[in-house]
């Protein structure tokens, strides 16, 4: 039920994420004005979302909607549905998007939705009455010069195809700017489906390409196989990568001689889960991520790699598909050891840049073809990277502290010059 905002602000994630900024803000000689503004969120708001449920009961789910920060334009950010979902781990989140924005140079600053339920529980009818009360609630915040919702976690295309129907009744004519990740039919980019995992194998191949070595051969390990999860093995297997391991929600499974991503994508198409593949062996989540491999590619929820197992981890490097896989305690144990984490807020940028790319698309009418988005986003991660890496080198900091001071140091430029009102 409700907590209060107080405590829910007090939430491990939250902090973690202002110890974060702290950093940060110190290392960049950030003035103590504009810091202090970055720790708050602009706004957040709760709302109530009462459900009739399939057998006639009514349930009420807690829902929020957070805009961190808007020096940089309208605020844009994923919704997702999970049990865990509360203002703490939401604020943190959209405290991520306006870092990750404003890294990969977007007209945006950062935001993040949430309903506390357990989707994969419930029916598409009661998912659909979630969702089209969720934004009627949080309408007075929404919209397409205002702050723009998208896929994450346990919501996807059909989610915002509501939300952005939901808006457009209210408004009496088609919005289609206030979600992005739409079915193509209604608005929806090419490329948009698949961008997140794309952009993880743009930057692992810039990494690899750095490093000195190659994909093609390399034994890679993926913990979540839905919208992340799943592209990353598609196109990594395509680029002769060897997936090894895969894991969600029910288990793992493991084949020393890398799984058939296609057969494994039938699979799971057909019985919901990874787990059970023929001629894989099933492994438990918590050895997947300690399986020997040359990438791990954490691509399902936060806090999976922590104090408690980042010294067992063996991975060479780790790429962050979702947001926060690794706790700071994590960080710091993995840097000591040598392991290179190529931070979320670079590597699963690539959704929420072809998100602006749909964004563009719909408010002028005119849409690209999949090349002249794939190429595009190419370009934007490539771009991002090298400033990353320019940025490490230079410093000589970890590519999660670099890619912080970019961004963060790019938001603290706009309160700069904008100043503080009134
Ligand atoms: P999704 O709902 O499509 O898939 C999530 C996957 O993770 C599923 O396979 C699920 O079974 C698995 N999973 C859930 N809980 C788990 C657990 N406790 N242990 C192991 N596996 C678990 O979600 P998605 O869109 O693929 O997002 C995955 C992550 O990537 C999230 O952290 C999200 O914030 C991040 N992300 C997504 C996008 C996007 O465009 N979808 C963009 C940037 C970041």
């Amino acid at each position: 039920m409700f907590m209060t905002a107080a405590s829910d602000f007090e939430s491990p994630l939250y902090r973690a994420a202002l110890a974060r900024l702290d950093t940060i803000a110190e290392r960049l000689n950030l003035e103590p004005s504009i810091h202090e503004r970055l720790r708050y969120p602009r706004r957040a708001l709760t709302v109530s979302i009462p459900v009739r449920m399939d057998d006639g009961r009514t349930e009420v789910f807690i829902g929020y909607r957070v805009h961190h920060d808007t020096a940089l334009g309208p605020s844009k950010g994923g919704l997702r549905y999970d049990p865990s979902v509360d203002l703490g781990e939401v604020t943190a989140l959209a405290m991520l998007m306006t870092w990750k924005c404003a890294l990969m140079g977007l007209p945006y600053g950062g935001a993040k939705g949430g309903v506390r339920c357990a989707p994969r529980q419930m029916s598409l009818r009661e998912r659909e009455g979630v969702t089209r009360r969720y934004a009627t609630e949080v309408m007075p915040i929404v919209g397409p010069d205002l702050d723009i919702l998208a896929p994450d976690l346990g919501t996807d295309e059909q989610t915002m195809a509501w939300i952005m129907d939901t808006y457009s009744m209210t408004q009496g004519r088609s919005v289609p700017g206030v979600a992005t990740g739409k079915p193509l039919i209604i608005g929806g980019s090419h490329g948009r489906r698949e961008a997140t995992g794309r952009g993880i194998v743009y930057v692992l191949h810039q990494v690899a390409h750095r490093l000195g070595h190659e994909l093609r051969g390399r034994r890679v390990v993926i913990q979540g196989f839905g919208n992340v999860g799943s592209v990353v093995a598609r196109l990594l297997s395509n680029d002769g990568g060897v997936i090894v391991g895969v894991g969600d929600v029910n288990g793992g499974i493991w084949n020393e001689q890398g799984l058939d991503v296609l057969k494994l994508q039938a699979h799971v198409e057909e019985s919901g889960s990874v787990v059970g593949l023929p001629g894989a062996e099933p492994i438990s989540s918590g050895d997947l991520l300690e399986q020997g491999c040359d990438v791990l590619v954490p691509a399902a929820v936060g806090s999976q790699i922590h104090e408690g197992n980042a010294d067992r981890i063996k991975a060479a490097v780790i790429v962050e598909g979702a947001n926060g896989p690794t706790t700071a305690e994590a960080d710091a144990i993995l840097h000591e050891r040598g392991v290179r984490v190529i931070p979320d807020v670079l590597a699963n940028a690539g959704g929420v840049v072809v998100s602006y790319f749909e964004w563009v698309q719909g408010l002028q009418h005119h849409f690209w073809r999949e090349t002249e988005v794939t190429s595009r986003l190419q370009e934007i991660m490539t771009r991002a990277v090298d400033r990353v890496w320019a940025t490490a080198e230079r410093e000589k900091v970890t590519p999660r502290a670099a890619a912080l001071m970019e961004g963060i140091g790019r938001v603290a430029a706009a309160h700069r010059v904008r100043g503080l009102y009134p």
